[in-house]
């Protein structure tokens, strides 16, 4: 997802389980989802039937989803009924907890379905409002861990099932949702039932469905996949030009990935809180992200991007979530580097370590920051710019064949899954065949960058220029550095030199005076610096 650059007032939510203390039930693995949701136009009521499909792994005599209960404000969900084979059984719903209570022990290896009734007013996870022009609108927005407001789910990224939507709601509205579309039907009077269902398994942070006025446009197939605009009709030129683009970064993607892991690729006007929400297939952008004037292309790759590096690899932990927002970022880059080469590549890093380093010294804290307790403060630069700065200096680290090769690798390796910051570093290691233990540690799990004070001065005798670098942040870093000598001619030379200790003097030999020395030319290292001419 890509965050606003102001950041609006959130609406100050509680997050029951901290990050990343998610109960895990190792005994159960769900399989698949069927939401079915009544939506209305006289009140934000939705009433739900949801059938979960659960492999027992384990033999045990319940186990829990998470569903929200309902507040003081009367905003929550109240389950109505439980059945499995028929049969009510019996629960317990409370602390947004839904315990099921099983007439007999599962034993490992059973799968079973379960129907849960209920309804209640949505506190939140889908938005009921009305849009910009004044339409009311229903949009999922799931991220982090905000599905579970209205659908009754392991609400974490670790247990991925497939799932499929079936809503029934007013005719005017138009229903889009995870998968294709199986159904779109008129059934009785002023009511339209909307079937969507996907065969791919997906964490519930991306499975969602919207429905409101669109005027859509099917702007043809990249490699088989329809790529889509679904915008307000009051939007529709403008929001179909924006959004072509995406058909763009699908084809980048899919050539320098693998091939795009979803049934469509539609991209949808929506009220999302966030800049652009990466839900699978169909990602939800925010309302002016629609200007007719299509400035939003890395908003678009970067979300598109995510369909690969989030949706279907997905982080294990939130507090790996570099691996979804660092690898988006990155990727944005490295598709604004194809289509418009590699001095635009390095104008957007310039930026972005700039933000870096601003943000570090407000917060000095590390990519994989372990003491974050609430969620939703992972979205943060370490995650976005910084996580893209290291893949940026792990691929000048391994070279491009290594890191492209390694890039894939981790992608078939652990699509449809899920990995942790060891997993791809692994992965990465072995393209590069070699260690790069030290490099993730001091990047990933340490705060900070080099700060460097670096001096030189020309001997005219021995006809060298020496070079005086000291690493002035509290822990030593380990990185080469590289230096460009420009002499009284004009000429220009790029050194490498290794930096590892407080205080190092490299010599550079040069037949000509020197007339100034620049660090790191090609914005290849993460680190700020000063260099000054001294005069011996
Ligand atoms: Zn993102």
């Amino acid at each position: 997802m890509r965050k606003f650059l102001i950041i609006p007032l959130l609406v100050i939510q509680t997050i029951l389980y901290a990050a990343d203390n998610y109960p895990r039930n190792e005994a159960i693995d769900i399989r698949h989802y069927l939401f079915k949701l009544e939506i209305n136009d006289s009140t934000n009521q939705i009433a739900g039937e949801t059938t979960v499909t659960v492999l027992f792994k384990k033999s045990i005599s319940d186990f829990e989803l998470d569903l929200t209960n309902i507040n003081a404000q009367g905003q929550g969900m109240k389950v109505i009924e439980i059945l499995l084979d028929q049969q009510v059984v019996k629960f317990t719903h409370q602390n947004d907890r839904l315990k099921i209570i099983l007439p007999n022990p599962l034993k490992e290896g059973d799968e079973k379905k379960f129907i849960i009734k209920y309804s209640g007013i949505p506190q939140d996870g889908l938005v009921i409002s009305k849009n910009k022009f004044g339409d009311r609108t229903f949009f999922g927005d799931n991220w982090p861990n905000r599905a579970h407001h209205w659908l009754p789910t392991i609400d974490h990224p670790y247990d991925k099932a497939t799932c499929e939507f079936i809503v029934t709601a007013p005719a005017h509205y138009t229903v889009i949702a995870t998968g294709e579309k199986l159904e779109e039907s008129v059934i009785g009077k002023n009511t339209k039932l909307t079937h969507w269902k996907t065969s791919v398994v997906l964490p519930t942070k991306v499975m969602v469905m919207g429905a409101a006025r669109f005027a859509i446009e099917y702007e043809g197939k990249v490699n088989g996949i329809s790529v889509e605009a679904w915008v307000y009709p009051q939007n529709r030129l403008e929001g179909f030009s924006d959004y072509a683009i995406a058909a763009k970064c699908l084809e980048f993607f899919s050539k320098t990935i693998a091939p795009y892991p979803y049934e469509k690729l539609a991209n949808v006007q929506s009220t999302t809180r966030y800049g652009g929400m990466e839900n699978a297939g169909n990602i939800f952008y925010y309302e002016n992200s629609v200007t007719g004037k299509n400035t939003i292309e890395g908003l678009v790759a970067h979300e598109v991007a995510h369909q690969w590096f989030g949706n279907s690899a997905s982080e294990n932990d939130w507090h790996h979530v570099w691996l979804s927002e660092g690898l988006s970022t990155y990727s944005t880059q490295l598709y604004l580097e194809n289509a418009y080469g590699s001095k635009k590549l390095m104008e957007e890093m310039e930026k972005d370590r700039k933000q870096v380093i601003n943000y570090f010294l407000k917060s000095p804290a590390p990519i994989v920051n372990t003491s974050i307790t609430d969620i939703t403060k992972v979205l943060n630069t370490n995650s976005y710019q910084k996580g893209s700065w290291i893949l940026h200096m792990l691929r000048h680290e391994i070279g491009d064949e290594n890191f492209f090769n390694g890039l894939r690798t981790y992608y078939k390796q652990y699509q449809l899954s899920n990995a942790m910051t060891d997993d791809f570093r692994k992965v990465m290691e072995a393209a590069a065949g070699k260690d790069l233990k030290g490099f993730f540690d001091q990047w990933i799990f340490r705060s900070g960058q080099p700060k460097l004070e670096v001096s030189w001065t020309y001997d005219q005798k021995r006809k060298q220029t020496r070079v005086t670098v000291e690493q002035k942040q509290a822990d030593l870093f380990t990185f080469p550095l590289e230096v460009e000598v420009t002499n009284k001619l004009g000429n220009v030379k790029v050194d490498k030199i290794d930096i590892s200790g407080r205080k190092q003097e490299f010599l550079i030999h040069g037949n000509e005076q020197t007339s100034g020395i620049r660090l790191d030319p090609a914005i290849w290292l993460l680190f700020e610096g000063t260099v000054k001419q001294t005069s011996k």
